[in-house]
């Protein structure tokens, strides 16, 4: 496994100086986001092609360009190149300068595969790749909370190309329990449900595996609303109560290994859902070389449900931004509950 931990140590040196003066920014659009656009230019010195990200200044892009430089560095993640901070007509605008991802995206590569030639041991090494990339963040206590098949990119064409994860703009450094109990900063007053579950960020991505894993294995989604309306009711029960199923003839046969490592990532009590290093350590993942080369129906079904993923990549983020709500605000309910003397001094304060 290639890493390069220097970026989280490495403080972001963001540059004031023009962008122009290294780079030629072109007007060719790779891609529309909903907080910026990214655009292709070339390297003024080495000619090379990048993928430049333009965002406008606010305390959500500096987030997300910090933990994007801090994650930078593990081979499955989209390396930031430089970070720029320029102004246009009096606006602050945040210059990110990536990796040019020329490969598309992973379902799209899968899909354009033969017929019958995608297997479940290339699904266990697609699974291990992206699992190092999670590894990878979760070490660094960085949840990523919008991993999904859209932020899945391959770097080039062909078999040469390497799959990475990419888009920061949920991401959310999780209080670590254990930096804060080290002798330099040791809140002794705080009692441990107040520093909170801190896992419930990093257990928003676990699912996500869980749902990416699944569609890799038949190329449909375990939960789909039934009339494709925005977030229907239904969907949202059926994944808070975790009912899904493996239908045959897709799922007939898939190794049972594959199944119940699914079920463990996308079991509804985050508590118990599987952590990054129970999934990568997994045999399916560790071991993906040893995986049968069954034959999926995963193309096929991407084929045939071509028309219908552009609402099956909405459905995942609505579905994710629903739980980041919900997670979000399960960690608070401790501090409500709990009965910390100085907590109460200061609850005592605020109500008149
Ligand atoms: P947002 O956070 O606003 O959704 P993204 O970072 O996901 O923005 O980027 C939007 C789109 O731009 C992506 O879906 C992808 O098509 C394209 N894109 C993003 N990063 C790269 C890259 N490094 N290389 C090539 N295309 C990219």
């Amino acid at each position: 496994m290639k890493m390069n931990p220097l970026n989280s140590v490495r403080p972001l040196a963001t540059k004031t100086t023009p962008i122009t003066e290294d780079y030629e920014i072109t007007k060719q659009v790779l891609g529309l986001g909903i907080n910026g656009k990214v655009v292709e230019c070339f390297s003024k010195k080495s000619r090379e092609k990048f993928a430049l990200k333009i965002l406008s200044d606010s305390e959500k892009a500096r987030r997300e360009v910090d933990l994007h430089w801090k994650a930078s560095g593990c081979r499955h993640i989209v390396n930031v190149i430089d970070v720029y901070e320029n102004k246009y007509h009096n606006n602050t605008c945040i210059l990110v300068v990536m990796e040019c991802m020329e490969g598309g995206e992973l379902f799209q590569r899968i899909q354009d595969k033969q017929e019958g030639a995608f297997t479940e041991r290339e699904a266990a090494e697609i699974m291990n790749e992206i699992c190092v990339a999670v590894k990878y963040l979760h070490d660094l206590n960085i949840a990523h909370r919008d991993l999904k098949p859209e932020n899945l990119l391959y770097s080039k064409k062909g078999t040469y190309g390497v799959l990475k994860l990419t888009d920061f703009g949920f991401a959310k450094e999780t209080i670590n329990k254990d930096t804060l109990q080290t002798p330099c900063f040791t809140p002794y007053y705080v009692a441990p449900e107040v520093l909170g579950p801190e896992k419930y960020d990093k257990s928003c991505d676990i699912w996500s595996l869980g749902v990416i894993m699944y569609i890799l294995l038949c190329g449909f989604p375990p939960f789909y609303s039934n009339h494709g309306l925005a977030i229907s009711p239904g969907m949202k029960k059926r994944i808070r109560t975790g009912q899904y199923t493996f239908p045959v003839p897709e799922w007939q046969n898939v190794s049972q290994a594959a199944k119940d490592l699914i079920k463990g990532m996308l079991n509804v009590d985050p508590d118990k859902r599987l952590t990054i290093d129970q999934v990568i350590n997994n045999n399916w993942v560790a071991r993906y070389t040893a995986v049968p080369q069954t034959p999926l129906h995963t193309n096929k079904m991407l084929k045939e449900g071509e028309e219908m993923w552009p609402e099956v990549q909405e459905e995942m983020t609505r579905s994710l931004a629903t739980m980041r709500v919900d997670y979000d605000q399960v960690q608070m309910k401790p501090l409500d509950k709990s009965n910390n003397s100085l907590l109460n001094k200061r609850r005592k304060k605020i109500t008149p």
